[in-house]
């Protein structure tokens, strides 16, 4: 693909923002790509499940948006990090956007369950600086109750970017009753400890933000009775990966 045509190449978006923090290194510009092909009961951002609500756009014109603050993030130690939705959900365009990010000389991230990672080529992850892996459970019963997909493609996913020595960020959702199970938690210690090129673990408690997008869209909200973890909780939790060496936040 040339580089006009590729500039053409079209995909449907939720909206973009600002964000310092779990993003990824420093401010961060992070485009919400459309579609997701999970059912997270504690999911944040329903508005963003189906391809055919986002909004379609090519790549230049995301281009066009980023180059408006490519110096200020770049100044702030930062980059553009691709979540959703899925981007993995829309390989093409997700590719071209890290392809033209790491030709503007901006860091990149991806944020994905893994679920579908078979759908990131190896030219893909090449521009991909870091990925920001969301792994939802260790258990493969409760990742399926919690998500409504499988886990294994996630793990081979891990393993693959392990194998290609990809930096990773593992992002872990904590939902009281759902995954502070401390077996399962160890496990999926275990399982980090073994990718090398995992640098980081945030233990990210479960929140409600997200409901009023629930009642906007008429859809029942699963956990609107969960309670949020508590700060002992979430120190526990982090104690556990940390027990192993591993930098949780
Ligand atoms: S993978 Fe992310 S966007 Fe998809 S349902 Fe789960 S939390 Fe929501």
């Amino acid at each position: 693909m040339n580089s006009a045509a590729a500039g053409r190449t079209t995909g449907r978006i939720h909206s973009w923002d600002l964000s310092t923090g779990v993003d990824g290194p420093g401010t961060r510009f992070v485009l919400f790509v459309s579609g997701c092909p999970l059912r997270c009961l504690y999911c944040a951002n329903p508005d963003t499940w189906h391809l055919r609500d986002g909004r379609e756009t090519t790549v230049d014109d995301v281009m066009a948006e980023i180059g408006k603050y490519r110096d200020f993030v770049t100044t702030a130690g930062g980059g553009v990090t691709l979540t959703g939705g899925e981007p993995l959900l829309q390989p093409t365009f997700t590719a071209v956007v890290l392809r033209r990010c790491k030709a503007a000389g901006l860091h990149t991230a991806l944020d994905t369950s893994g679920f579908l990672g078979t759908r990131a080529s190896d030219e893909l992850l090449a521009d991909t600086d870091l990925v920001l892996l969301d792994i939802k459970s260790f258990n493969a019963g409760t990742y399926r109750r919690l998500t409504g997909g499988e886990l294994a493609p996630t793990l081979d996913f891990a393993t693959r970017l392990d194998r290609l020595g990809k930096r990773m960020w593992i992002r872990y959702v904590l939902v009281p009753g759902w995954t502070d199970d401390p077996e399962a938690v160890e496990g999926l210690a275990r399982f980090v400890t073994g990718l090398g090129s995992v640098e980081r673990v945030d233990v990210l408690p479960f929140h409600k933000l997200g409901a009023t997008k629930y009642d906007a869209l008429g859809i029942p909200f699963p956990l609107r009775d969960t309670p949020v973890p508590d700060s002992r909780l979430t120190e526990r939790v982090r104690t556990q990966f940390r027990a192993h060496g591993l930098a949780a936040h």
